[in-house]
């Protein structure tokens, strides 16, 4: 995934009163800028300068160009000098892209003792940006607004996660979240709405027969499956049954030929994204569990038990931390930890759970699963990585999407488990496990979840906004009772609680 082929369009405003001399300054300044933040590697896109917008025709036919380029993936703001807001009403009504509204100053210092009206009338972004935002407040219009120095580490920072943001939410425009079948029977909180889904993400949410899939998968040959076992042995350890011919190796090359067979099909339908059900495996001899694992490693979003939402929402998460330290996951609460003084959530999933979280080097074994009725499936054992993270989850409560976010510290697993052959984090959330659990059920997460430590809440705050769903934190400074207030006043906010 290459970052810089998302475009970032840096728009700096200002007005024809003020003289060709000054107005040739601002696009100066303008560039200088754009080609320092293109060297920073920060910011990850690449922010193409625009033409100064000094008219009501030139600002409207800027929006309109942005929502016709496919590249663009973002609107950067600024006002170097004061640009009446009246002239931006048109352009900002058909903007179509994610805004971040920059308020900086090209000077850093004041010039004490050579300040005159010549330098005020130029760097006036302090009044300037205030005309801005009221337009943006008046039009109640979405928006990341960044201020700080242009030059400052602090504000480069924020700006790059917004831009991984609106990376995420432009990726998510024309790619599909492949439904190897439907939901796990029964459950509630992996259903949605699928219409809804696509008109606030983007995301096509389809369904494919399992059919499809055995019949792919019946085509790979074993030649394919050994060439990407090979693979599989320069990656990651191999149980001593894994190594020679026999019936742990055979299970580990069918998980080999799943992947084959569903990375085909992702190229074929453009997917980004999928999910599987264990009660619905027919023509397919395991459970996809290290296959699932490997295509997470790869990018692609997944989601257990036909849970298209955190499918959906791990491979926005992979756009958000392409190139960053850490991983991402889907994730599964599975199991507490109630000691007093030192509680603690271990997380797993039956099989599904990334590699790139993993400390060390994964180890794939094979081992029969209790649930689905199939072979005994291969799947990469690891314990994750001790850091800081955040827990993310999408619900549908029917009025509106949810986000909740959950900031947790990952710490790392002294004991063994020698009965537990899954990959699995042990965490305690933030501000502690009781209240932490409490405030997620409050707002009815689910036990699915996509769980990063290369991103904070930060990311996932900027891109709720961005596609226009509520947004509810939990972290250090969380009290339930000021919680379910919040909620309520959400509630009416959305019109519904
Ligand atoms: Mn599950």
């Amino acid at each position: 995934m290459d970052l810089k082929k998302f475009e970032y369009w840096f728009i700096v405003g200002s007005q024809d009163l003020y003289g060709d001399e000054t107005l040739r300054q601002v696009a100066q300044h303008a560039r200088i800028m754009t080609d320092d933040f293109n060297k920073d590697p920060q910011l990850p896109g690449a922010v193409v300068l625009k033409p100064t917008a000094i008219t009501p025709a030139g600002i409207r036919s800027l929006f309109e160009e942005a929502a016709a380029c496919s590249a663009c993936a973002g609107i950067i703001t600024w006002m170097h000098t004061f640009s009446p807001s009246k002239m931006w009403i048109q352009g900002l009504a058909v903007n179509r892209k994610p805004l971040l509204h920059l308020h900086t100053q090209f000077n850093r210092d004041i010039p004490w003792a050579s300040i005159d009206m010549d330098f005020m009338n130029l760097n006036q972004s302090a009044h300037g940006d205030r005309e801005h935002g009221y337009i943006h407040a008046r039009m109640n219009l979405p928006r990341k607004i960044a201020a700080g120095f242009w030059q400052d580490s602090e504000l480069r920072r924020r700006i790059g996660v917004w831009m991984r943001a609106a990376a995420a939410k432009h990726d998510g425009m024309n790619k599909v979240v492949l439904r190897l079948g439907d939901n796990m029977r029964e459950v509630a909180v992996t259903e949605g709405d699928k219409v809804e889904a696509q008109m606030k993400f983007g995301w096509q949410v389809n369904t494919w027969g399992i059919g499809e899939l055995a019949a792919r998968y019946a085509k790979i040959s074993d030649a394919q499956a050994e060439k990407l076992a090979e693979e599989y042995g320069v990656s990651y350890e191999l149980a001593s049954g894994l190594k020679q011919a026999g019936k742990a190796r055979s299970a580990m090359l069918e998980q080999a030929k799943i992947e084959i067979a569903l990375k085909e099909m992702f190229e074929t339908e453009n997917a980004g994204a999928f999910t599987t059900t264990f009660q619905d495996l027919h023509g397919l001899p395991q459970l996809p569990g290290l296959a699932a694992q490997r295509l997470m490693e790869q990018g692609y979003g997944f989601g257990a038990e036909g849970d298209w939402k955190q499918s959906m929402l791990t491979r926005s998460a992979k756009v958000m931390a392409e190139g960053l330290p850490g991983g991402v996951s889907f994730m599964e609460d599975y199991t507490y930890h109630f000691e007093t003084g030192n509680e603690a959530a271990l997380g797993a999933h039956m099989l599904e759970i990334c590699p790139s979280i993993a400390e060390g080097k994964p180890r794939i074994e094979v081992y029969p699963l209790g649930i689905g009725g199939k072979a005994d499936p291969a799947r990469m054992v690891f314990n994750a990585a001790p850091g800081q993270a955040v827990l993310a989850t999408l619900i549908d409560l029917g009025s509106r999407f949810r986000m909740i976010v959950n900031e947790i510290e990952t710490i790392k697993i002294t004991n063994d488990m020698p009965r537990l052959p899954v990959a699995r984090a042990l965490w305690k959330p933030y501000p502690n496990l009781y209240d932490a659990a409490e405030c997620w059920i409050l707002c009815g997460g689910t036990h699915h979840s996509v769980y990063t430590t290369a991103l904070t809440s930060e990311y996932f705050r900027d891109w709720a906004e961005m596609c226009g769903v509520e947004f509810v934190l939990i972290d250090k400074n969380t009290n339930v009772n000021r919680l379910k207030d919040e909620l309520k006043w959400s509630g009416a906010y959305y019109g519904r609680i």
